[in-house]
């Protein structure tokens, strides 16, 4: 797939449902409406829909949400899924999670040939923890990594920058992560989806800041390591990790994007950043043959925009994008 910039569009995310059992200041406010279940697509249909990607050169599916492994049955995706695995047709099956549930289910996500995980965790302080994700349990998410690593599968943590929160930890975050052998990526406040009051404008902490006292402690050199995301990588030469920097406020990553979103009610966002999107529920529903959802695949690609509108300051007190990340699984 050729969107209308000349980028190749071979990477999948998809968020598999909107609910978490997390709330995390950053991403929810604490009483969350969610999608009423008839909206939501059965894993039979999200399947489906993910077969037509991969008919259609998707080499890459990440599963998200909200929290993906809270999803009723979610292994029946994944197993489903790595049949493509299989056959080649794909190239990596992986997951973003919280990991408040990856003790359960890290074995059996090996099983279905997932390799890499991204574990998102944004302090190593218990109280901390509590507080950021309102409902979460630091011990239950390391015993999840323990798991992880018990399976073989390779662990990226992902951690969202907080002004006055967890700025002055993101260098022993970045120690310990080294030490485990994880790499980290560091991801600025993204302005998405009411979260009450003026949260987001108290939470934004420009990376260039954070990137500048991490090498204080740590030899940086920027390395050309390219995932065709929003993600600019540097070697630690301390831990002999990497570690990126995801900063779509302040870098415009946009001219290498090789991804579209789909969530769960079928909905496909061409940008994280953008409100334009394409129904794949109707066509998919309308039919037992694939015709129909292809050609609005087709069609949504040829609508990709060239890049996104955030914007985070003063005079743009509400988000700039409506829909939570927990819509589109960030
Ligand atoms: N529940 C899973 C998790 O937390 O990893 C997957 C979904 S979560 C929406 C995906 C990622 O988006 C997490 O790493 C989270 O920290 C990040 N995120 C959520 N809201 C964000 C925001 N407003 N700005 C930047 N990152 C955000
Ligand atoms: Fe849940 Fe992930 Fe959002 Fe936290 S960031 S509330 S874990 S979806």
């Amino acid at each position: 797939m050729l969107d209308p910039f000349g980028r190749h569009i071979d990477y999948l995310r998809v968020s598999v449902t909107d609910r978490c059992d997390f709330r995390c200041v950053y991403c929810m406010s604490e009483n969350m409406t969610f999608l009423p279940k008839k909206d939501v697509l059965s894993l039979e249909e999200l399947e489906r829909l993910c077969a037509a990607f991969i008919g259609l050169g998707v080499k890459k599916l990440r599963l998200t949400g909200g929290e993906p492994l809270v999803r009723k049955n979610i292994m029946s995706l994944f197993r489903g899924l790595s049949s493509h695995l299989a056959s080649g047709a794909l190239e990596e099956l992986t997951l973003t999670t919280n990991g408040s549930q990856l003790k359960k289910y890290a074995q059996e996500l090996a099983d279905c040939g997932v390799r890499r995980i991204n574990v998102s965790i944004d302090t190593l302080d218990a109280d901390k923890f509590k507080a950021i994700t309102r409902w979460g349990q630091l011990d239950q998410v390391m015993d999840g990594l323990a798991a992880a690593d018990a399976a073989g599968l390779k662990v990226k943590l992902n951690a969202v920058a907080l002004r006055g929160v967890n700025d002055e930890e993101l260098g022993d975050m970045l120690q310990w992560a080294g030490d485990r052998g994880y790499d980290m990526t560091i991801i600025e406040v993204m302005p998405m989806g009411d979260v009450g009051g003026d949260a987001r404008l108290d939470q934004y902490l420009p990376l260039s800041m954070v990137r500048a006292k991490l090498s204080e402690r740590f030899s940086l050199s920027d390395i050309d390591y390219k995932t065709g995301g929003p993600a600019r990588y540097v070697e630690v030469k301390e831990t002999g990790g990497r570690l990126g920097f995801i900063t779509p406020l302040t870098h415009n990553f946009c001219e290498s994007c090789n991804r579209v979103r789909l969530t769960c009610t079928g909905t496909l966002f061409m940008c994280l950043g953008q409100e334009d999107a394409a129904d794949l529920r109707e066509p998919l529903r309308r039919s037992e043959a694939d015709d129909a959802v292809i050609e609005a695949i087709h069609e949504a690609i040829s609508r990709k925009p060239k890049g996104h509108d955030f914007i985070i300051d003063r005079r743009h007190k509400g988000p700039a994008v409506g829909r939570h990340m927990s819509v589109t699984g960030g």
